[in-house]
């Protein structure tokens, strides 16, 4: 809805996105995950009326077609969001299933047989007073919307509806998506962690035997002890929402003092959360992400510091695993406070007609670095860090996929050091994370068996080097050693 327009309507869409998949791919992203595409009546879309179109305001089917065709020439892996917890109250299936219950005669029970969309929602005779739960139009049945009343929750006990959610599984992979991301995974039976495991696990069955080669990726909005335990779904991926946010670990390693938050303990955390997941799954791929569309932007949580803001995503993007970036964290895009000010238009450029109007009851955002036009220009801008952030991930196989060991004897509350192991080869991470001083660090070459660095970040431009096994280190740098 805000990331690019091309039809002069100042809302983004599917068009808009094609247009900007080299500025994508040039960035060194190798995967999109789109935010609800399908039609619905609000602007976010996690309310769907119809799970086999797209929205018009997005654009047509021939343009999907036509996006799925060009991030395949660029290598880029297309997941779209796919909403199962709830449906939207404008929906046919709930449309129908009301309708039925409003016309059932007085002590006549409600039936599947007349009626199959009846068994897709939960609906309860009489009021259970409850806070999520509300009238179905004039009957006497309640139906529980764990969101709002305009997202009826649907009811996974039906195999008709499982067999809904099939079709339109295989309705997508068919056209090309490389899978999907799953809303609200732990609200398909609320609180109930084994129930919606099982759901997952029919959901990673279905989808992998028409495409061994998706992937998808979970929302399970809770702690890693929780989301980790979802990993027995066979589902690749779930959020890594330990991280993320205003509280997490990356905001706190950066902002927070303290020993529970210095680099040391950013470097124990990062085997924490490893070992947390693995014991449910051997592998299972960490999903770090550091804000999204539900979070305010990383940009306010680091005070509009640029060097913090550049670390933020030296710490989330060299995470082993798949790592997403929120559009316009790149350029340290502005956002809090309501949803829509967190889904703001991207800042293309000052330029008229450049950005898309966002979102209707979005108050105004006054971006506080400049536009992506002039920081393209400018080698020491937030962009260019996160590039340079992306690329070396990409030239460096194990940081993604590696497994992470912490070098205890590396210890300093200013320095994270660890290595990542992957297909034999070891490579070492050391971060800097001193808000002021330069660090050396000693780390014996042949001991460690490594040769050079293979590419360092410094959010100042400052040069990181190594002499005879002593690294030297600007303040908040990171750097690669092979
Ligand atoms: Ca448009």
């Amino acid at each position: 809805y805000s990331f690019c327009d091309s039809d002069k309507d100042q809302i983004g869409d599917l068009q808009g996105v094609i247009s900007q998949l080299d500025y994508i791919a040039d960035l060194g992203f190798n995967g999109i995950w789109l935010m609800p595409i399908m039609p619905s009546p609000s602007y976010h879309k996690y309310d769907v009326t119809d799970y086999f179109s797209i929205d018009p305001v997005y654009g047509s089917m021939e343009d999907f077609e036509s996006l799925v065709e060009e991030c395949d020439k660029r290598g880029i892996k297309l997941i779209i969001d796919l909403v199962l917890n709830h449906t939207s109250a404008e929906h046919p299936w709930f449309a129908a299933a009301c309708d039925y219950l409003e016309q059932l005669g007085d002590g006549e029970e409600p039936n599947a047989q007349d009626c199959p969309y009846y068994e897709y929602y939960n609906f309860v005779k009489g009021d259970p007073g409850l806070a999520t739960w509300y009238q179905a139009g004039s009957s006497g049945y309640y139906y529980e919307g764990a969101f709002s009343s305009q997202m009826p929750d649907v009811n996974f006990e039906s195999a008709a509806l499982k067999k809904e959610f099939e079709d339109i599984m295989r309705f997508w992979l068919d056209k090309g998506a490389g899978g999907f991301r799953l809303d609200a995974v732990k609200h398909f039976y609320d609180g109930m962690t084994s129930k919606n495991v099982e759901v997952l696990s029919w959901v990673n069955d279905y989808v992998k035997s028409i495409d061994p080669d998706a992937y998808m990726v979970g929302e399970c909005w809770d702690g890693m002890l929780t989301y980790a335990q979802y990993y027995t779904s066979g589902i690749d991926s779930f959020f890594d929402f330990e991280f993320a946010d205003s509280a997490g670990i990356i905001t706190r390693t950066l902002t927070y003092s303290g020993e529970t938050n210095n680099a040391q303990a950013y470097a124990k955390a990062l085997v924490r959360v490893q070992n947390a997941i693995r014991e449910y799954r051997e592998d299972a791929i960490d999903a770090p992400f550091y804000v999204n569309h539900d979070l305010s932007r990383a940009a306010g949580f680091m005070r509009y510091d640029a060097r913090k803001i550049k670390m933020s995503a030296a710490l989330n993007i060299l995470m082993s695993g798949s790592a997403f970036v929120y559009y316009g964290e790149e350029i340290g895009m502005t956002g809090s406070g309501r949803d829509e000010n967190k889904r703001a238009p991207m800042y293309w450029s000052s330029a008229e007609g450049a950005m898309t109007k966002g979102p209707d009851d979005m108050e105004p955002q006054e971006n506080q670095f400049p536009s992506l036009e002039e920081q393209k220009k400018d080698n020491s801008s937030i962009y260019n860090f996160y590039k340079d952030t992306i690329l070396l991930r990409n030239q460096n196989p194990e940081i993604a996929r590696g497994t992470v060991a912490r070098l205890e004897e590396v210890t300093d509350g200013d320095i994270a050091a660890i290595s990542k192991t992957y297909d034999g080869t070891t490579i070492y991470l050391l971060y800097n994370l001193s808000e002021t001083e330069e660090k050396q660090v000693v780390l014996p070459m042949e001991q460690y068996g490594y040769q050079e660095i293979a590419g360092y970040l410094s959010a100042d431009g400052g040069e990181v080097t190594l002499q005879d096994g002593t690294i030297t280190m600007p303040s908040y740098s990171v750097v690669v050693l092979r």
